[in-house]
């Protein structure tokens, strides 16, 4: 399992990650499988994909990507 997230500056592309919302630049990090039945069903494979978030340490704010 992985260590207990702490909640640090992030860096997207080369690009300081900043809270869409309360301009905040500390996040935690998790990652979200993206997979549903009926996705799968429609066949939106894309959407089976992990998603990486970050989550603004100050507002709960929650940032999507989707990994390629
Ligand atoms: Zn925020």
């Amino acid at each position: 399992m992985k260590e207990k997230p702490i909640a640090s500056e992030r860096i997207i592309q080369g690009n300081k990650l900043e809270c869409a919302v309360c301009k905040n630049d500390t996040f935690w990090e998790r990652q979200t499988l993206m997979n549903t039945p009926g996705m799968t069903f429609l066949g939106l494979e894309w959407a089976n994909k992990k998603a990486q978030n970050y989550i603004c340490d100050h507002c709960g704010y929650v940032h999507w990507f989707l990994n390629k």
